[in-house]
């Protein structure tokens, strides 16, 4: 038992001195890293935004050779501050990206790819990734952080104000419209729960259906009840000023002056690869995933917005840590 305490401390004592001689000038501040000549990574990650760049964290701690190839459109591009994520609360979201790459950056086993993927294959012992410019790079495994697209309905305005003053989540923004003159835009049960959801933060509230409602009875009267107005006047435009709401035009002629909306919009993969290689989705659309991150296909590994509708910064960078050492485990498992 003596002995074997003795060469655990001198094991111990020559990790310690070799991890205090790591070369820290091999961490180089880099904002993109020049590819060379090597093509072959242990991991590819597609998408560089919150929940890519977590999992390249965790894999260039766990010395793994990563690429993040990134294309540069995350979903909240528009959304002028970003909230409730913690230390970076009310930062514009480019700032809290930019300062995630920076520190990935450090990690000199991960390098980083501005482009589209376009293309991926199944190799022998891997992957295969093309990009839009036609360069090839390979890698044990995949993890796909490519996010979700929101389809932007056809409503004038709409898009200008994505973001800004038309919002997805009270989680995120709804502090900052609290009590206002607030508008939820939907239908059926999920125009009812909503309605619900965001009665949370303010009193001042209309259901707009746009079109004939499809609330049952009771759902109608519970709203009423709580004064929620429903409105079935069909919407022309979001009349607004650098993307924040004025008004509500209606297809009638009428208009109601409303400070912010909340709706749900539809969807699609932000990027196609997953299903191109055999990624099974959920009924809801979004990539199908186990506790450990794994798709249904051997090796490919998927977090973020594209596999959950719980959708915050905070969500997307616990996936992709959790995701990037599921990862090392498997290629630790698999060599070991
Ligand atoms: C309008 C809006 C406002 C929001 N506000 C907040 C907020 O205030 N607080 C909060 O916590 N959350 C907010 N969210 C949610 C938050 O933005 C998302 O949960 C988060 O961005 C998800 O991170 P992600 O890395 O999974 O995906 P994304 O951030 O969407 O990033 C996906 C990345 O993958 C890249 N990509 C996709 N396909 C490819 C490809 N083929 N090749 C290369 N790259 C590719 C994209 O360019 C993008 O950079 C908001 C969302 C929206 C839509």
């Amino acid at each position: 038992m003596k002995n074997l305490s003795r060469r655990y401390f001198i094991k111990q004592s020559v990790i310690l001195a070799t991890s205090f001689n790591l070369p820290i000038s091999n961490y180089k501040l880099l904002n993109t890293k020049k590819m060379n000549n090597k093509k072959n990574f242990d991991v590819i990650i597609i998408g560089g935004s919150y929940s890519g760049l977590a999992a390249a964290m965790a894999l260039g701690r766990a010395l793994r050779k990563v690429l993040v190839i990134d294309s540069e459109k995350p979903c909240n591009r528009q959304t002028p501050y970003s909230h409730n994520f913690l230390t970076q609360d009310g930062k514009k979201p480019k700032e809290i990206a930019t300062l995630a790459k920076k520190q990935v950056s450090m990690y000199n086993t991960v390098e980083f790819y501005n482009g589209l993927a376009t293309n991926g294959s199944k190799m022998k012992n891997g992957f295969e990734i093309q990009t839009l410019s036609g360069d090839i790079f390979r890698a044990t495994k995949l993890i796909f952080a490519t996010g979700i697209k929101d389809e932007i309905p056809n409503i004038k305005g709409f898009a200008e104000c994505w973001g800004i003053s038309v919002l997805h989540c009270p989680y995120c923004h709804g502090y900052e419209v609290r009590n206002e003159t607030t508008a939820i835009l939907g239908n059926g049960e999920y125009g009812f729960e909503f309605s619900k959801l965001i009665s949370n933060w303010t009193k001042d509230l209309t259901l707009f259906t746009n079109g004939k409602s499809t609330l049952t009875a009771e759902q109608t009267a519970t709203l009423e009840k709580h004064y929620i107005i429903i409105v079935e006047k069909e919407i022309g435009e979001l009349e607004h000023i650098n993307g924040q709401l004025q008004n509500i035009n209606f297809k009638d002629g009428s208009k109601d002056n409303i400070d912010a909306i909340y709706t749900r919009l539809a969807f699609e993969q932000h990027c196609k690869i997953p299903e191109q290689l055999g990624c099974e989705l959920t009924e809801d659309g979004y990539i199908k995933i186990d506790a450990a991150h794994k798709t249904t296909i051997k090796g490919i590994f998927a977090s973020g917005d594209n596999v959950t509708r719980m959708r915050t910064v905070a969500n997307a960078v616990s996936m992709g840590t959790a995701t990037g050492m599921m990862v090392n485990k498997e290629l630790i498992d698999e060599s070991f």
